[in-house]
């Protein structure tokens, strides 16, 4: 899989989730074009609004060392759970913005694999298109 490599990166870092309360573990690893690549894990709180998703983690790594949109080339997301874990609301909200619409979103629990972009995975986005 041509991908394989950014799964192989998520799954690591799912290692480093931090989730004592809902024992659900995410990883995510973000694929720059010139090979750079950011891993996150979600990390929860005991106040859990302060909770934050493993994807969010990873792309916000991304974004805070420099990189934007057009840099990125795609992004694995990984569980250990029995279903794919498709990213939550919040996240696809970020990910609207954040990330090329056509980017390859590979999700895996390690059983099953699919690939989606977020144009599939959130339609009718709000975007800041919509504040002008
Ligand atoms: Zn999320």
């Amino acid at each position: 899989m041509k991908y394989q490599s950014v799964l192989d990166e998520a799954f690591e870092a799912m290692e480093n989730a931090y989730a004592p309360y809902s024992n659900y573990h995410v990883g995510a690893c973000v694929l720059c074009k010139d090979g750079t690549t950011f891993k996150g894990a979600n990390i929860e709180n005991a106040s859990y609004g302060a909770a934050n998703c493993g994807e969010r983690s990873a792309i916000f790594a991304a974004y805070s060392n420099g990189y934007r949109k057009n840099d990125i080339e795609a992004i694995a997301i990984v569980t250990d759970g029995d279903r794919i874990g498709a990213p939550c609301g919040i996240c696809r909200q970020v990910l609207s913005e954040l990330l090329d619409q056509d980017a390859p979103i590979i999700l895996s629990n390690g059983k099953e694999t699919v690939t989606k972009t977020i144009r599939e995975l959130l339609p009718m986005q709000f975007s800041g298109e919509d504040l002008k």
